[in-house]
């Protein structure tokens, strides 16, 4: 059994070290529940327990404590990986919920599996998920200091390997911040968030850079080709090289093996692996 996890690739980290001691222990305390989780669940209900964890600290961007977007709104958005049964799930641009995460989870039984904006509030307040503000006063007072010149990160994701072998991998976000409404993360689609029976990765960066490196995806398919897990990100990372690309990558392989690479070194993560706990 093994589990990762990320709390986002965020400025803020850079000269805040307050900050980013905080959230380094705020992911010590998770990554231990998550583990402890695990014990007596799959890798598919831990990632999901685990996120919504992440999603319930004010201190990342996602759930409660998401960024503002341009408009004053905040727009939640998180997705879910199966490994064992491929099927992905996810929620883009919802509004006024606790829990993405939970809603993804619900839409893994559904055919129509991805639902964005208007429909995906329906669809929760539909499921008993009930009206909820993720805005917190700081949140609040960073947007009203208009600080739309530094992208503020802060996703969060999951990885987990189960006694079973199986893997699942979980991500969520309040987006890069500041962005015009209807701008899509990464953290939704398969860039961001992909597992199958071989490998699950969870991304954070800046979305458009994980989408045209395809990230999540390309490291899983470089695995299931062969490939270790850390030769797969680190290729994977190259390839953004090119245009700078911002990223950061929380993995786990069938094999066993764990892994977490950023292209710029501001990444939060902790990891427990057999009773060995690392962080970040
Ligand atoms: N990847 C997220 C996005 O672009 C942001 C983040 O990772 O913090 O929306």
């Amino acid at each position: 059994m093994k589990l990762i996890i990320h709390g986002g690739f965020f400025s803020e980290s850079q000269t805040n070290q307050e900050i980013k001691i905080a959230k380094q222990q705020a992911l010590e305390g998770i990554v231990k529940l998550g583990y402890k989780y695990l014990q007596h669940h799959t890798a598919l209900q831990t990632a999901v327990y685990v996120v919504a964890l992440l999603e319930d600290s004010e201190l990342f961007n996602a759930g409660t404590g998401s960024q503002i977007q341009s408009d004053g709104k905040i727009r939640l958005s998180a997705s879910l990986m199966d490994g064992k049964s491929m099927r992905f799930s996810g929620v883009i641009n919802i509004e006024e919920v606790k829990n993405p995460i939970c809603i993804a989870e619900k839409l893994l039984s559904y055919d129509d599996r991805v639902l964005s904006g208007k429909g995906a509030q329906s669809f929760a307040r539909e499921n008993g998920f009930g009206y909820y503000n993720p805005e917190t006063p700081q949140r609040r007072k960073e947007y009203e200091k208009k600080l739309s010149d530094s992208i503020r990160l802060g996703t969060v994701g999951c990885v987990a390997l189960d006694a079973f072998g199986n893997l699942a991998a979980a991500t969520s976000t309040g987006g890069k911040g500041f962005e015009i409404p209807g701008r899509v993360s990464d953290s939704a689609t398969t860039a961001g968030n992909y597992a199958n029976a071989f490998a699950g990765i969870s991304c954070t960066g800046v979305g458009e850079d994980i989408v045209s490196g395809a990230v999540a995806s390309n490291i899983v398919t470089r695995v299931t080709d062969g490939l270790s897990l850390a030769a797969a990100t680190e290729k994977s990372l190259d390839e953004l090289k090119p245009f700078d690309g911002f990223a950061g990558v929380i993995g786990i392989s069938a094999a066993g093996e764990i892994y977490h690479a950023d292209t710029h070194p501001y990444m939060v993560w902790a990891l427990y692996d057999e009773g060995v706990e690392v962080f970040g």
